[in-house]
């Protein structure tokens, strides 16, 4: 087992008494890669900085390779690359002087060959002698990404690494966080992009709820008009992450028409992606339910929920199930997909959250929410069966 690199007990900060970090703990193996996804102002960047030793932390502490950020944080800065919102270079010198620069700054060895040779790797060598005042929005990115690998750092902090790229620049990008990972080396990054997330973090459901955690003021008392809410927006934003990849998979792979070949009912391909969905939603919920107990200190653990949980996700896979198929024809599946999927799926999370909500409170369930679930599952189900092989064809 690989040994922590980055250890963050109970960290907390404050901007003019408004709390944005409450309290965060999380640990980070050597050479394990963490997405952060969240809401904009939910404290993402505020935590990079923090880790990156240029914002001073409220209360807690956070280890970085053994070291401790507050005391040494001199030594954590060699440790650590760092591409944030802006691209902290300087405009009035040319892209090769920038490295050169920042290479002199961090004492790298051999400098000037590094320079090169990064410059070579993010595609840039055609302007090293331009100044970075005259580079576009993706070509500076790429030179952040340049400026922050220059002194290999065994921890990289991206802070939206894929804003202003093209295809080409995202393919580079993939490409410099795989090196950085199979190097054995540590990376956390922040990004609005849900498949991004999956495809290169080994953690992600975790830090949904984390946001929720010191996103939300939860203290006893709004604790059971939040928390439920919280599960259930946490619950659907983890399923649109399998959702989004029902069909897309096999389009692009090319083996949907292979599918589409078979001699089977599409009703049959339907219920069986539609299996598939709720295996991997029920898989989410397995592994979110305990850490969203004991992160928000409720007790959530009793049979009553069981049927709540069933009906909620039969309800949101149904309708993603279908949507998948649609939205996978799209170029823009990533945000087609939770814009069809989420107005339509209102009525069964408002009676799953109510139903959550009520259980907390009284620890019995009320029959009205669970009946709207069921009717509206009922109703998903019929017409999503009737309506798949219509939109898997067209
Ligand atoms: P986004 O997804 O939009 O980038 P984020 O999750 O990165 O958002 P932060 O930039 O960390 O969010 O900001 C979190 C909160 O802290 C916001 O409400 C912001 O206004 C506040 N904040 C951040 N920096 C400062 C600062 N220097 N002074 C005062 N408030 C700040």
């Amino acid at each position: 087992m690989n040994a922590p690199y980055l250890e963050i007990k109970g960290l907390k900060k404050t901007y003019n008494l408004k709390p944005i970090l409450r309290g965060i703990d999380v640990v980070l193996d050597q050479g394990e890669c963490m997405a952060l996804l969240g809401a904009n102002g939910a404290g993402k960047t505020t935590l990079l900085r923090i880790l990156a030793c240029l914002t001073k932390p409220g209360a807690g502490t956070v280890r970085i390779g053994g070291l401790d950020i507050g005391r040494e944080a001199q030594h954590v800065r060699l440790r650590v690359g760092f591409v944030g919102h802006q691209p902290n270079l300087y405009d009035e010198l040319t892209v090769f002087e920038n490295l050169l620069f920042f290479g002199r700054m961090y004492s790298v060895k051999q400098a000037r060959e590094r320079a090169v040779a990064l410059l070579k790797q993010v595609g840039l060598s055609r302007h090293a002698g331009e100044r970075v005042g005259t580079l576009s929005r993706g070509q500076l990115q790429r030179l952040s990404l340049a400026r922050a690998l220059l002194h290999s750092p065994p921890l990289l902090l991206l802070d939206e690494p894929d804003a202003g790229l093209d295809d080409e620049g995202i393919e580079l990008l993939e490409e410099l966080m795989g090196e950085h990972r199979e190097q054995g080396d540590t990376t956390l990054f922040t990004t609005h992009n849900f498949e991004r997330a999956v495809k290169f973090s080994d953690r992600i459901c975790m830090l949904v709820l984390v946001i929720f955690n010191f996103a939300f003021d939860l203290r006893v008392d709004n604790k059971a008009a939040i928390a439920p809410g919280a599960l259930w927006v946490a619950f659907v934003f983890a399923s649109l992450l399998g959702l989004g990849r029902t069909i897309a998979s096999e389009q692009e792979k090319g083996s949907m028409d292979r599918l589409m070949l078979c001699p089977v009912d599409r009703k049959a391909i339907y219920l069986a992606k539609l299996l598939g969905n709720m295996l991997f939603i029920g898989v989410v919920e397995i592994v979110a339910l305990p850490i969203f107990a004991a992160l928000f200190n409720v007790p959530l653990f009793t049979g009553e929920l069981l049927p709540i949980v069933l009906l909620g996700t039969l309800g949101v896979a149904t309708i993603g199930t279908l949507f998948s198929a649609i939205a996978a024809a799209t170029q823009a599946r990533e945000l087609l997909l939770p814009i069809l999927v989420f107005p339509l799926i209102v009525p069964v999370v408002i009676g799953a959250v109510r139903a959550t909500g009520t259980l907390m409170i009284s620890s019995i369930n009320e029959p009205p929410w669970l009946g709207l679930m069921a009717a509206f599952d009922v109703i998903f189900l019929s017409v999503s069966m009737l309506m798949f092989e219509y939109v898997i064809e067209e």
